[in-house]
């Protein structure tokens, strides 16, 4: 079967929204086995999009849509897949009673205009929306499909895995009832390095191992397609393993919700340490994800921002002649902010980040995207050296996911 994916906005034409759903969408689709050949971007207006649905139908068993099922007048997704299938617009009971319970439980007022979101076309299936006012729906048009989702994500996301995904799957009987994945996440290695090693398994057909390299880190997504869970599970185990054998230390986990700094909380946690951050560049990006793992007030001590030379020496006892003999983006200024920095926390751990993150400030000695880090650890100091690419955002970006990786390792070494 081939899906075609097209997501309605003129906000997305001026580029004033990142178009995340499609590459979520196809994502999504390319799990289930299904094949995407085609996606558009189309303005909300109804001739075009009209003309985008009526190909599609030609050239796509699937076309699924994302954006254009509010309330207001630019959105004219729904009235457009309807006129081109021919069929009458009804109010829905179901979803005019779902709608007036969302706008009831929170107090708000509901317009004409909402009412609107329960007209559906005649004949379509009604998909419930958990999260917002406009239901799915699913259209027939000659043995072909249109499915229209809303457009924001923490609707479409939640609809697309409970009601789209089953009914997709549903639609090819003789085929695998249940896709199931796990994701081997590695930290520390380039999207090359990891690919090199499993061009082997990345041939496979079930199950599938396929990278997505993120900042900082690459993930391996192994998924399988069987009968039922149990059988797609066992095909997953041993490649998992597989992966886990090739990538060793690498590996900071094989469970799909775990996040880098979720391993490094749950490492301080598990080896009953307490940790510190001391950031110059990134001035508390890294404070931050730690704070994003709840219950991290257990091992997470103090998140220094130490930007000038002043604060360095203030907070976290950077000598003076180290910052007028090396300067502040050095080896030996970054060891010294994460051994003041576990000093003046009490900390076990602590890591520190100081370099340069640009646009300005770079020189030929030390160019934008130079950056030093340094871990403490029960009286262990280890420090590295980093150039990162890109702009401003980037460079903060890298060094973050690049101190996890460190703190990470640093403790492994000691701990084990
Ligand atoms: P609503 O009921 O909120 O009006 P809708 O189905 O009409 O939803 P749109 O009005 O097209 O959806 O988009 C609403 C918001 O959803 C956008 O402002 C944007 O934040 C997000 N959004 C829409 N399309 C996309 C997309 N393709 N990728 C990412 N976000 C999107």
């Amino acid at each position: 079967m081939t899906v075609e994916l097209i997501c309605v906005g003129t906000e997305l034409l001026l580029g004033n929204i990142v178009n995340t759903n499609a590459a979520w969408l196809a994502e999504q689709c390319a799990a289930l086995g299904l094949s995407c050949y085609y996606q558009t971007v189309v303005g909300d207006n109804a001739q075009r999009l009209a003309g985008i649905l009526r190909t599609g139908l030609e050239r796509s068993d699937i076309l699924i849509l994302s954006g254009g099922l509010g309330p207001t007048q630019d959105d004219l997704t729904k009235e457009t897949a309807a006129q081109v299938c021919g069929k009458r617009l009804i109010e829905d009971a179901r979803s005019l009673s779902r709608i007036e319970d969302y706008f009831r439980e929170r107090g708000l007022k509901m317009t004409d205009n909402n009412r609107k979101q329960a007209l559906v076309p005649e004949g379509a299936v009604v998909v419930d929306n958990d999260n917002g006012t406009a239901p799915g729906i699913i259209l027939e048009k000659d043995g072909k499909h249109i499915v229209l989702l809303p457009g924001p994500p923490n609707e479409l996301t939640p609809m697309f895995e409970k009601s789209i995904a089953p009914w997709l799957l549903s639609l090819n009987p003789n085929g695998p009832a249940v896709i199931y994945s796990r994701t081997v996440k590695i930290c520390g290695l380039g999207e090359s390095g990891v690919e090199s090693l499993i061009t082997d398994l990345e041939a496979h057909e079930n199950p599938t191992v396929a990278p997505y390299a993120k900042t900082g880190e690459v993930h391996l997504r192994v998924t399988a397609r069987a009968a039922d869970e149990k059988a797609a599970k066992k095909l997953v185990k041993p490649v998992v393993k597989e992966l886990e054998r090739r990538f060793g230390r690498a590996v900071y986990t094989t469970k799909n919700e775990v996040t880098l700094e979720e391993a490094v909380a749950r490492l301080l946690k598990k080896n009953g340490l307490t940790a510190a951050t001391v950031e110059s560049c990134t001035g508390g990006l890294l404070a931050g994800r730690l704070v994003n793992v709840p219950g991290v007030s257990d091992v997470f001590k103090s998140g220094f921002v130490t930007y000038s030379n002043k604060a360095k020496r203030r907070h976290v006892g950077v000598k003076k002649e180290t910052l007028q003999k090396y300067g502040a983006v050095s080896p030996q200024t970054a060891e010294e902010m994460a051994v003041g920095g576990a000093k003046a926390a009490g900390a076990d751990v602590a890591v520190s980040i100081t370099g340069i993150a640009g646009p300005d400030g770079g020189t030929d000695e030390k160019p934008v995207g130079l950056v030093y880090m340094a871990c403490f650890v029960c009286g262990n100091v280890w420090v590295e050296k980093f150039h990162f690419k890109g702009n401003r955002a980037k460079i903060r970006e890298a060094s973050v996911a690049a101190a996890l990786t460190l703190m990470r390792s640093c403790i492994l070494e000691v701990f084990g």
